[in-house]
């Protein structure tokens, strides 16, 4: 890589995307605030803003359960976001998109209800080794149960899977193969078509996890094949505390609830009880109603830009960061994959990535520092932690280059 890449031009769509989120008008220790910590959570617009306050101060009530004006009304419009995010998702059928609290809870989600009850001791899980702990977790906890093993497929020194150890790995006794798409913590994009065919060739269900790509990428989960897909609200422009599954409707509809409660139940006696078809057997109580139809906002919105114009735009930007943040004197990658989106990881020689993260912050710039919930990816580079930016729509070359410009001083202090 040279210095000599030019910044990205943004494209008209995209012209005016700063001016729709409030909070990028703010100052913090009175600078400008330059947000680039998207991958722990994305700003909201102020459509998705209006959404949740027209919620709350218009229609206000239970969905599903009244027969009067505001909970029909309540009922329509978080309906109508699921229906959003199964043309989104490009899903066969709204039923097949389940809100969850995000893609925590639906990893969790799909343990708990599809995974354990195949699995027999010595079965496998395989993951990668740069799965958020979301993705990891949740395994470990099934595997304590259950006398499964978890499997875990390397990667290479650049932070690319290594696509082919992770083919090899999917035997017999896989009962899942899970992968993360784009990696939080060193962006790292991952081949999941190839996982997907290769483990559909041998009859083996697959899990992606979206969290990271669903804001940054066009996905269609019927192009891909996938049998279970996660993500979160929250890094996607939505509000926090909501967020989905996608689930093959074959698969769903084999699958014992999650949790139990109202809204799940066909029937319930004393002698036992029956349970509604997907989506409504694994949302069980309350949802979070004004978090899915912000997350329907959301995504109306981001369409409305236009999902290619945003990757394009991003993947130029991302760039345009990975390119000068590696010429940054002091500055050490971490992390080159072949595919980035999204996030770029370093460290700094001499400063510790939270003391680069407290200067930044006096600069009014936001980026995060620590182990990303990655610990055993951290440990794979011999590290405890790095400094990571991550940007979304509405960043520009002026945040990078104002980023850039903070590291000089951090490398001044510390250098
Ligand atoms: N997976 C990845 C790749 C993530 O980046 C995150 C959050 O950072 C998660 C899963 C968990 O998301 P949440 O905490 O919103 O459930």
């Amino acid at each position: 890589m040279t210095d000599t890449l030019s910044p990205p031009t943004i494209p008209e769509s995209l012209k005016k995307a700063r001016e729709d989120f409030p909070i990028l008008k703010r100052e913090v220790n009175g600078k400008p605030l330059v947000y680039l910590d998207n991958a722990a959570s994305t700003q909201k617009p102020q459509s998705v803003i209006d959404a949740v306050t027209r919620y709350y101060s218009q229609e206000n009530a239970n969905i599903h359960r009244g027969v009067h004006l505001l909970s029909a009304e309540a009922t329509a419009a978080y309906e109508a976001a699921r229906g959003k995010l199964a043309r989104y998702l490009n899903a066969a059928d709204e039923s097949e998109v389940i809100f969850t609290r995000g893609a925590t809870e639906s990893v969790n989600l799909i343990a708990y209800s599809f995974v354990e009850p195949l699995v027999q001791p010595g079965d496998e899980i395989l993951i990668t080794h740069m799965e958020h702990h979301a993705n990891i977790v949740p395994w470990q906890l099934l595997c304590e149960r259950t006398g499964a093993i978890l499997k875990v497929a390397p990667i290479f020194d650049n932070g690319d899977l290594d696509i082919d150890a992770y083919l090899s790995m999917i035997g017999p006794r896989t009962k899942l193969a899970a992968a993360v798409h784009v990696s939080n913590a060193i962006g790292t994009v991952n081949p999941i078509e190839r996982i997907i065919q290769a483990a559909k060739a041998k009859g083996v269900p697959t899990l992606i996890d979206a969290a990271q790509s669903i804001q940054h990428m066009d996905l269609d989960v019927q192009a891909l094949d996938c049998d279970f897909l996660v993500f979160s609200g929250h890094k996607l422009f939505a509000p926090t505390g909501i967020g989905g599954l996608y689930g093959r409707r074959s698969l769903l509809d084999g699958m014992r609830p999650y949790q139990g409660g109202g809204d799940m139940i066909a029937h319930v006696s004393f002698d036992g009880t029956t349970y509604k078809e997907p989506p409504s057997r694994f949302e069980a109580g309350t949802p979070h109603i004004a978090g899915g139809i912000g997350l329907g906002v959301a995504v109306d919105y981001i369409q409305s830009i236009g999902r290619n114009v945003m990757q394009d735009y991003e993947s130029q930007l991302i760039k345009y960061a990975a390119n000068r943040l590696k010429n940054a004197p002091g500055v050490q990658l971490i992390g080159e994959p072949t595919h980035r989106a999204g996030a770029i990881s370093f460290t700094m020689e001499n400063a510790h990535p939270h003391d680069i993260g407290t200067i930044l912050d006096t600069e009014g710039i936001a980026i995060r520092s620590g182990h990303h919930c990655c610990e055993p990816l951290m440990t794979r580079f011999d590290i405890s932690a790095t400094a990571r930016v991550s940007i979304a729509l509405y960043n520009n070359h002026e945040d990078i280059d104002a980023l850039i410009s903070s590291l000089a001083k951090v490398n001044a202090l510390f250098g």
